[in-house]
């Protein structure tokens, strides 16, 4: 782990097309980057001095002159409140966990947590943009973890703030490109083979502050999911489709981190909603989820009665 000082400069056009399409990425000097820790793919935290910070993914490599030019789009800049080029530091550790929550709320930081018990390999209930990212998801992992019991449920989730003028959106990471690598606590226990996973996520399209999307690898738990749901939100406002093949919500992609966490790495259930589901229904939505992994994790674990 380590840092440098980085001039940010624009990207490359049409090389850096890449760059110029996705405001997450940034390419950076092979050496200098491997110097301070990071390698193609990881995640990097770029300060922009007495601004604030933002997370970035590492999409390409390439050689530089001075080494410490970070390139990013116009979009990716924006992030950090500015379109012209500037001078900053470049950090392979991104989270600030030391903080507590309400310390990250206050200074506008990115914290990283993990509730697992050291073994069990049922279920991993996933947020990676609390806080103020996509409000309410990190709640409803919680509270997904909290029903089923620390035998049966881990959870994973980080919490991003938004800082003066700056949105939280800066911290988002998207689920195909999280590398575990680059969050220690979710390093920790990627390997352990969880059997399933469930993640949770919002989003803000005009017209389906309403909807329910359940996505995922997991095909016939993806259908068990939506009809628990189905269920439960009945005589709400809220509607809950299961997203085709192709959709940008699907989280299907095996590099999906939802996915990529399983044992047979197609174990995932993402579950996608609009602000409205997220702000008046967060509970009663991560309640069914629950209660959809509930029968299922009790077959696993026969012979270890769970805590319910
Ligand atoms: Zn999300």
């Amino acid at each position: 782990m380590g840092t440098y000082e980085a001039s940010v400069r624009r990207a490359l056009d049409p090389e850096q097309q890449d760059l110029l399409d996705h405001e997450e990425h940034c390419s950076s000097d092979p050496q200098r980057l491997a110097a301070a820790g990071a390698d193609c793919g990881h995640q990097v935290r770029i300060e922009r001095g007495g601004v604030g910070s933002g997370l970035y993914t590492v999409s390409q490599l390439r050689p530089e002159s001075p080494d410490t030019v970070v390139r990013v789009g116009k979009d990716g800049r924006e992030r950090l409140g500015t379109s012209a080029e500037f001078d900053g530091i470049l950090d392979t550790r991104i989270a600030r966990s030391e903080l507590t929550d309400n310390e990250a709320r206050d200074c506008g930081e990115f914290v990283e947590r993990l509730q697992d018990n050291g073994s069990q390999t049922g279920l991993i209930v996933l947020a990676p943009h609390g806080g103020n990212i996509e409000r309410h998801t990190d709640e409803q992992a919680e509270r997904v973890a909290a029903r089923l019991g620390e035998r049966r449920a881990s959870v994973w989730v980080c919490r991003g703030y938004r800082c003066g003028d700056l949105s939280a959106g800066r911290w988002h990471i998207t689920s195909d490109d999280i590398e575990p690598r680059s969050f220690p606590a979710l390093d920790a226990v990627f390997g352990r083979g969880f059997a399933d996973a469930v993640s949770f996520h919002g989003f803000t399209h005009d017209g389906s502050e309403n909807e329910i999307v359940v996505g995922g690898g997991a095909d016939d738990l993806k259908a068990h999911v939506a009809a628990v749901l189905v269920r439960v939100v009945a005589g709400t406002p809220l509607t809950v489709r299961i997203a085709p093949p192709g959709d940008p919500l699907g989280g299907a992609a095996a590099r999906n981190i939802v996915n990529r966490i399983t044992a047979d790495g197609r174990g995932g259930v993402q579950i996608e909603q609009g602000p409205l589901a997220r702000d008046h229904y967060p509970l009663v939505i991560a309640d069914a989820v629950a209660q959809a992994y509930r029968a299922r994790l009790r077959r696993r674990g026969a012979g270890h009665p769970g805590t319910g």
